[in-house]
């Protein structure tokens, strides 16, 4: 099964697919982590995205676009995959579906989680990620529950910065919405709930 996922920065989307991931071996493909681990690497690609992720903006389209086809073709891709964080506007949206077309996949949906803005700020300012593996948690724990490795608060975490990426959501990836919804395949969930409330209804909604 392949899979988009849509929603606001803070919306959960990529602890739904950190859960897909190990309950049905979808390869998760997130922009922002593979971002993240060229940056940690010291990569150019990492050390040219830093400044546009640091203020809450895209990193151009030709960089992301690039990260996500050399994905795609690898191997572990082939049982399916979750889209998170990307496409993020209409042009990786098109340049996905090129993609997608020449390989003879398609998407099977794209899942919108639902979060009010309000409520984002705050979830963001007790978001930690993990060093060294770069899952998600919570401020309930002191070390990473995966692989114990340290817990930090990404700089984009940061309110002012999260504003900013809300602003670019609401402009840019939001007409994504009406773009998945046009083609029959968008399903949404009220992601304000716990996540394992969520995550069942997310495995409804895409009948797993
Ligand atoms: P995320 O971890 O998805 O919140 O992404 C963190 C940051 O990485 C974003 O604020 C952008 O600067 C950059 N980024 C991630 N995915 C994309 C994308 N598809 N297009 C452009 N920039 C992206």
């Amino acid at each position: 099964m392949n899979i988009v996922l849509l929603g606001a920065p803070g919306a959960g989307k990529g602890t739904q697919a950190q859960k897909l991931e190990t309950d049905f071996s979808f390869s998760h493909i997130a922009t922002g982590d593979l971002l993240r681990s060229a940056l940690k690497a010291g990569t150019d690609l990492g050390k040219k995205a830093k400044s546009y992720m640091d203020q809450g903006i895209f990193v151009p389209d030709e960089v992301v676009i690039g990260l996500v086809k050399e994905k795609l073709t690898e191997k572990d891709c082939q049982k399916g995959f979750i889209l998170d964080g990307f496409p993020r506007n209409t042009s990786q949206a098109d340049a996905l579906d090129e993609e997608l077309l020449s390989m003879g996949i398609t998407l099977d949906a794209a899942l919108l989680v639902s979060v009010n803005p309000e409520i984002i700020v705050n979830r963001l300012s007790s978001r930690r990620v993990c060093r060294d593996c770069g899952y998600t948690a919570s401020l309930d724990f002191t070390s990473c529950p995966k692989c114990g490795g340290e817990l930090y608060q990404r700089v984009d975490d940061k309110p002012e910065t999260v504003r900013q990426r809300l602003e670019v959501y609401s402009t840019q990836t939001k007409p994504l919405i009406e773009y998945y919804r046009e083609r029959g395949i968008l399903k949404e969930v009220n992601g304000e709930r716990s996540v394992d409330t969520v995550y069942a209804d997310v495995k409804d909604l895409l009948g797993l």
